[in-house]
């Protein structure tokens, strides 16, 4: 969301603080540090050592008060404090700030300077403003709901398994890609699902920064919680599977490219329920269909 200039001021006078020092940390807080000189009158310092509060513009995660508090002992007060109001949900935009695709541009040239890199030359002019287009691909999955999984009422009861599901994904800890395929199983109970459905969900689930483990899960979980509601004679009645099986084969660029593994090295993962998990020969049916022809 955008806040405004008088959204700003109410703000300022929302922190109910005056004739104190405070730091103004950076940037945004600094900013705010010279509003709040200017309206409630408290006195900007440059060390952080001689004030009595922090000032921010916005606490997302809290890391930052963590650290000011622990290094320097103060408070942090700030006009958004995203730990304890559900207000301001998602992207806050301040009026000081540069438009989110032009700020977030930014930061990208900043790190391209951090790596020793010269954002100037030639063949990085348009960069960062690439590499933030290309997010809306690899973070497709952000903002878009859940996958309405349509199943059709259908008597098989035999096992269903859709394999080599390939998929991209980001991981969480370095944001590096992933990438492999994945196989879905599920024994069906009266309904059978719409085959483009089950890659549509991967994709929905793996295009965000993902672990391999909670990517698997979450896949299972999905289909799954989806197959408990039939539509039958217009009416809807609970149903779930007799169990769904995934199976995750990955390459990991954070482990390959930093040399924690050898290159080739192939994470598996599985997430089995029901029948799958209960009975053995299940379960040997589905793996053999994912390994065999
Ligand atoms: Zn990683």
């Amino acid at each position: 969301m955008h806040l405004t200039w008088p959204q700003i001021d109410e703000l300022i006078g929302d922190l109910g603080i005056s004739q104190v020092k405070v730091y103004g940390i950076p940037r945004g807080g600094a900013v705010v540090a010279g509003l709040a000189r200017l309206r409630l009158g408290v006195t900007p310092v440059d060390n952080p050592h001689d004030a009595e509060f922090a000032l921010d513009d916005i606490i997302d995660s809290g890391a930052t008060a963590e650290r000011i508090k622990a290094q320097y002992g103060l408070e942090t007060l700030a006009l958004i404090d995203k730990r304890d109001d559900d207000t301001y949900k998602g992207w806050v935009h301040f009026p000081w700030e540069e438009e989110p695709d032009q700020d977030i541009a930014s930061s990208v040239t900043r790190m391209l300077e951090y790596i020793g890199e010269d954002p100037k030359r030639e063949g990085l002019i348009e960069t960062p403003r690439r590499v933030v287009e290309s997010w809306k691909t690899l973070y497709a999955g952000y903002g878009k709901g859940k996958v309405e999984m349509r199943w059709f009422v259908d008597d098989t009861d035999e096992m269903i398994v859709e394999k080599g599901i390939s998929f991209y994904s980001m991981c969480e800890h370095h944001m590096l890609p992933f990438f492999g395929t994945v196989a879905i199983g599920y024994i069906p109970n009266g309904q059978v699902v719409g085959i483009s459905k089950l890659s549509r969900l991967v994709g929905r689930l793996s295009r965000k920064l993902q672990i391999q483990e909670r990517l698997t899960r979450q896949v299972g979980e999905v289909l799954e919680a989806s197959s408990g509601f039939v539509l039958q004679d217009g009416t809807q009645q609970p149903k779930t599977v007799k169990g769904v099986a995934v199976h995750v084969e990955a390459q990991h660029l954070c482990m390959m490219m930093r040399g924690v593994s050898q290159h080739g090295t192939t994470l598996v993962t599985n997430y089995l329920t029901g029948a799958f998990r209960d009975k053995p020969e299940a379960r040997a049916e589905f793996l053999a269909a994912v390994n065999g022809g």
